[in-house]
């Protein structure tokens, strides 16, 4: 990829970022359709100098990562509908000087879903975890009709409030209460436990803590994707359900955004594309 003159800057901005793949799956998507933009991790500690920067050297777009997707927002000059409903934004886009903020993550997740297989129609869903990640998730899943919503949490009072949010935003009314009778068609860790050791993460919720209640009529999904098979996966694999992990959730939030920064779209292969080139370069496992 040549940069030069006309290059557009693209970054994603938090604090860590080297972590980050988005880098990686964004200057491929540049590199395969010849767009010339280019794609950076910058870490800050304050927010609002960020957008300031953005502002004066006429950058055209960011993510936005931990700890600033609710912070950034009083920063922008317009937010669209859907992030300003979730609070928190992921992706800015500097058109002509103004920065609109949009939220990925949340169609992001519910792409990956529906990409491998796994209705929310009509169907009885379970949520475990009930942290950032998890509100933006339940509320796109609302709007897909489900016949019932669950939020489990080893701190119940948060998914408390999560259901009082959520009913006050969109006048959908969640559980909070595992039902053992529930029949959940899908179950969802939206919490971090699996990311770093190897617990499941309802060993602190009564009635559930190793799900039993997991068969192969259900299908089980992981926001995380490194470990790409967390212990939650494993059990639920074993009892003969379909999983899928959070690396879905990446490529279909970036692949969105992407599409948002240079208003161009992606071809219809891109996600096994991009999927394959992380894997082969090692990116990820
Ligand atoms: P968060 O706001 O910090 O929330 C963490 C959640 O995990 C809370 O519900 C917390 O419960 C629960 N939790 C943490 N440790 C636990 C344990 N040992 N046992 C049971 N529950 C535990 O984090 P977040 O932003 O929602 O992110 C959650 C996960 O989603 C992370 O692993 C993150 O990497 C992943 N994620 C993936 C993508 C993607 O693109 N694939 C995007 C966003 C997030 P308490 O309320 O009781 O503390």
């Amino acid at each position: 990829m040549l940069i030069n003159g006309h290059t557009k800057q693209l970054a994603i901005i938090g604090k860590p970022v080297e972590h980050s793949f988005s880098p990686q799956m964004h200057n491929f998507f540049s590199e395969i359709t010849k767009n010339n933009y280019s794609y950076s991790a910058w870490e800050t500690d304050s927010i609002e100098d960020a957008i300031k920067g953005i502002r004066a050297m006429n950058i055209r777009g960011v993510n936005v990562t931990a700890p600033y997707k609710k912070d950034v927002i009083q920063y922008l000059d317009d937010v669209d509908d859907t992030a300003l409903l979730l609070g928190s934004v992921n992706t800015v886009v500097n058109s002509n000087g103004r920065l609109k903020g949009y939220n990925t993550d949340a169609e992001g997740f519910y792409r990956s879903l529906i990409n491998a297989g796994i209705n929310i129609t009509g169907k009885n869903i379970l949520v475990i975890g009930a942290g950032g990640a998890a509100q933006p998730a339940v509320m796109r899943f609302v709007q897909a009709k489900p016949k019932s919503i669950t939020v489990v949490n080893r701190t119940k009072s948060k998914a408390d409030k999560m259901r009082c949010d959520i009913f006050e935003k969109l006048g959908f009314d969640i559980n909070t209460e595992f039902d053992a009778f529930a029949n959940y068609d899908v179950v969802i860790n939206t919490t971090s436990a699996g990311m770093t050791s190897s617990i499941l993460p309802t060993v602190e919720i009564d009635g559930i803590d190793n799900l039993d209640f997991i068969n192969s009529e259900c299908a089980a999904a992981d926001m995380i994707y490194n470990p790409p098979e967390t212990l939650f996966l494993q059990t639920a694999r074993k009892k003969g359900a379909k999983t899928i992990n959070g690396l879905g959730m990446l490529i279909y939030q970036g692949i969105i955004a992407y599409e948002l920064f240079t208003e161009t779209n992606l071809p219809d292969d891109i996600y096994e594309r991009v999927k394959e080139y992380l894997i082969k370069e090692k990116i990820l496992r």
